[in-house]
């Protein structure tokens, strides 16, 4: 039986291939008119790293992660995500020392053993974006506002804004009891996981997808309410600056994003496309996490966007090819088929796109083979026109046809389809 690839686990196939190519690209564009600078970071980490920033008691870290013993019997991980990652790379090469690599994005593969379905796969691409050493509020506002302005670039429809605030750990401590009291009262009516979760991470309670809880958690204590005059005061500038650059926005308190280490404001891209995986992207502030991992105590913020889900709401034609000449040099007889093998190098070294057939087939074939690979022109050599020094091009648009000197074949082709020589 011929092997599959594993259950969530995708190929992604040429013909959407120009979607991914568009998204990057939009990516970089915009992300680097921001002044954020890539970074790229391994896809396997040592499984203590993600223990420690994730969060001991998250789905991710409990559930999700592709852990396992290398053949030394060291415990390494498939990155579930990246900002425990892009953290660990910042403090290693110790980059608080150079002011000039504070922004960051990276691109490539994580990797949850999550129940797959539309928008959610076990291995997914995320487009990550992460700042350092800045806690100014303008800072996550700037970020939000860069991540709309990206799914706008991509024409992604009616994204919504969700915000919040989770606080710090000051206002969270009496938080966490009033939500321990709440829950007491209510602990018959927990899943069995959110029973487990209020003793070990209460606040995990909002992550839950049972229907009964979700209730019981319309009802609960929030955040928000808990807020420390500092993280009000911080929430409130986010919210003006966002304001001031007329970004419209939801504020949802039961937003708690399924990691432990945000701080302060968080916040979503949501769609109603989606069906239940309704997040296109999410993020927020995480400013104890860079100390939690060894390094100095420097805050961060930032976002992934699942790319997955982005071409999913891309428009069908976005990233369709866009050359607009594609040249099929088709040889009839064996002396054309050698003239044409170096003529195709040649003219490929040139800057055209350019493709023929090894198999000697008929002109009608190699007519049908071109028309299929959307040539807009073909170079028929047949040997009758190698005995004279030239070659018919077809305009497969027009369907028109001429004979051209294979002389200075390069520099007539050049110069008809306009490209630089
Ligand atoms: P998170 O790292 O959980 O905050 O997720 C950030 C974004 O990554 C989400 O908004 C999704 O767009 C995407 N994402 C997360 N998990 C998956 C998954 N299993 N499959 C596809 N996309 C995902």
């Amino acid at each position: 039986m011929a092997i599959k690839a594993i259950k969530g686990i995708n190929d992604i196939l040429p013909d959407v291939v120009g979607k991914w190519q568009l998204v990057e690209s939009v990516a970089r564009r915009i992300f680097s008119n921001f002044n954020f600078q890539e970074i790229r970071i391994p896809i396997l980490e040592k499984t203590e790293l993600f223990a420690r920033s994730i969060g001991e008691t998250t789905d991710i870290v409990e559930k999700e992660m592709y852990t396992f013993p290398d053949r030394n019997g060291q415990l390494l991980t498939l990155r579930p995500e990246a900002t425990a990652s892009v953290v660990r790379a910042f403090i290693e090469h110790k980059l608080h020392l150079q002011p000039a690599m504070r922004k960051f994005y990276t691109m490539g593969p994580m990797f949850r053993h999550e129940r797959p379905q539309k928008g959610r796969y076990r291995q997914f691409h995320q487009i990550n974006v992460e700042v350092f050493a800045m806690d100014d509020p303008m800072v996550d506002a700037e970020v939000i506002y860069m991540l709309l302005v990206f799914l706008e670039a991509l024409k992604i429809p009616d994204i919504k804004l969700h915000i919040n605030s989770m606080g710090c750990p000051d206002c969270r401590l009496p938080f966490r009891q009033s939500l321990a009291d709440y829950l007491e009262g209510v602990s018959d009516k927990l899943c069995a996981d959110c029973k487990r979760r209020r003793l070990t991470n209460p606040l995990r309670i909002f992550d839950c997808k049972v229907d009964s809880c979700g209730k019981l958690v319309e009802n609960a204590p929030v955040l928000l309410d808990h807020l420390c005059h500092e993280c009000e005061k911080n929430f409130q500038g986010v919210r003006d600056h966002l304001d001031s650059l007329a970004v419209a926005y939801t504020i949802d308190p039961f937003m708690v994003r399924g990691l432990d280490y945000y701080t302060r404001t968080t916040f979503e891209a949501i769609t109603p496309h989606l069906g239940a995986q309704d997040a296109v992207g999410g993020g927020g502030r995480y400013d104890g996490l860079m100390k939690a991992l060894g390094g100095p105590d420097l805050p961060g913020t930032g976002f992934a966007i699942g790319m997955e889900r982005l071409i999913l709401l891309l428009d069908d034609k976005a990233g369709a090819a866009t050359d607009s000449h594609n040249l099929f040099v088709a040889c009839l007889g064996e002396e054309a088929k050698k003239k044409g093998f170096s003529l195709v190098q040649e003219l490929r070294l040139s800057g055209l796109s350019v493709e023929m057939d090894y198999e000697s087939k008929s002109l009608k074939a190699q007519m049908r083979r071109a028309d299929k690979l959307d040539a807009t022109h073909v170079l028929i050599l047949g040997d009758d026109e190698l005995a004279k020094g030239a070659a018919l091009l077809r305009d497969m648009d027009a369907s028109t046809q001429e004979e051209i000197s294979l002389k200075k074949i390069v520099e007539e082709l050049l110069q008809r389809f306009k490209l630089e020589m």
